[in-house]
């Protein structure tokens, strides 16, 4: 037995509490992991709130994000006493996941953690903090650079957003924050934006074309704020897309792409290969300034964690939430 958060259905709705669990027995090619440290994410919310079909299979413990101890192995890739993490992979949506005290987990999933991070700083990170790194990394590969230009960075009072705006200004980048929170743009400064834009000013009607802004963009917003952000790139810009937290449409039209030769590069954290999730985790270690990741935190107990999912549902949530487990 071990204790988790366990998401159950019946005919009366979806339920989420603290209980507890007995795993499956552990299989060859898996490692028993003794969790220290969970988090939450935007698709934990929807998972635990069941706004969105997150989970694929009832009962479910939550949770896309883990950091821990192997304390049982059956791969040879890990020992016990290993310091992993995980992320993605469709744990806490197909396979049980983070929120509980112990997970059984292929150890192809797992990455062991870079010196120089703890286990609370890597869920401090978390899936948001290693996307935005992905993001950073995709605008890189299609040649940003410092000199190019700013880049703007929408959502970002929240997790993946924070994170972006953190690494961005750490690599010498100038940094236009929209935020729908303008109360937190002392926050955002903090973090290193030099500007900070109302999310209001990109919510219009979008344009064909608009005035050009900024060389790169991370987004998180989708829906009617990417389409804005798409129409003000300047001559060959180039936008990570990872989110949908304002909407899973996008109503533009092509003429960003064939007017400026605008670059729409789309950013998935789950199943990103094993070689870039390691690239992002060395990179995380070396470039993010760790007392900015300190100025995200919030910690929420396990047994709280359903009564503050609905939180960023509402857009509430400032920066990162981690969970101590064990
Ligand atoms: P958070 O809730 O922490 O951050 C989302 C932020 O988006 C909010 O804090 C808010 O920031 C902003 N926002 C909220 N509502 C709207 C709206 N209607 N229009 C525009 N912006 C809005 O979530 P995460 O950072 O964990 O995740 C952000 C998004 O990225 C989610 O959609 C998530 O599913 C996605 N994601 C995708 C991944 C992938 O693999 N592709 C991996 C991780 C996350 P503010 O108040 O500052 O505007």
């Amino acid at each position: 037995m071990t204790r988790a958060i366990l998401i159950d259905k019946t005919d009366d709705g979806q339920s989420a509490s603290l209980t507890d669990v007995t795993l499956p027995a552990l299989e060859d090619g898996q490692v028993a992991v003794e969790v220290a440290w969970s988090t939450l994410n935007y698709k934990d919310a929807l998972a635990l709130t069941g706004a969105a079909p997150v989970v694929r299979s009832f009962p479910m413990v939550p949770g896309i994000d883990l950091s821990g101890i192997v304390r049982e192995s059956r791969a040879p890739s890990l020992q016990p006493g290993d310091r992993v993490v995980l992320n993605g992979w469709g744990v806490g949506e197909k396979h049980w996941g983070g929120l509980g005290e112990r997970a059984h987990l292929s150890a192809d999933w797992l990455v062991k953690l870079p010196d120089g991070i703890s286990l609370k700083q890597a869920m401090a990170i978390g899936t948001a903090g290693y996307t935005a790194m992905l993001c950073v990394m995709a605008l890189e590969a299609h040649g940003l650079t410092p000199a190019s230009g700013e880049v703007v960075v929408t959502g970002a009072s929240g997790g993946v957003g924070s994170v972006a705006v953190a690494l961005l200004a750490a690599r010498g980048y100038r940094v236009a924050a929209v935020t729908g929170r303008m109360a937190e743009a002392g926050y955002l400064t903090g973090l290193g934006a030099n500007s900070v834009l109302d999310r209001a000013e990109l919510t219009g009607t979008p344009r064909a074309l608009g005035k050009e802004r900024w060389a790169g963009a991370v987004d998180v917003a989708g829906g009617v704020v990417l389409a804005n952000v798409l129409s003000m790139m300047a001559y060959r810009g180039v936008v990570a897309a990872c989110g949908l937290a304002g909407g899973r449409d996008l109503p533009t039209t092509v003429t960003p792409f064939i007017l400026r030769g605008v670059t729409l590069a789309g950013v998935d954290s789950v199943m990103c290969p094993l070689p870039d999730r390691l690239t992002a985790w060395q990179r995380l270690a070396q470039e993010l300034d760790m007392s900015k990741l300190e100025a995200m935190v919030t910690e929420v107990p396990l047994a709280e964690v359903p009564a503050v999912a609905p939180r960023f549902l509402d857009g509430q949530v400032r920066g990162r939430i981690v969970v101590p487990v064990n």
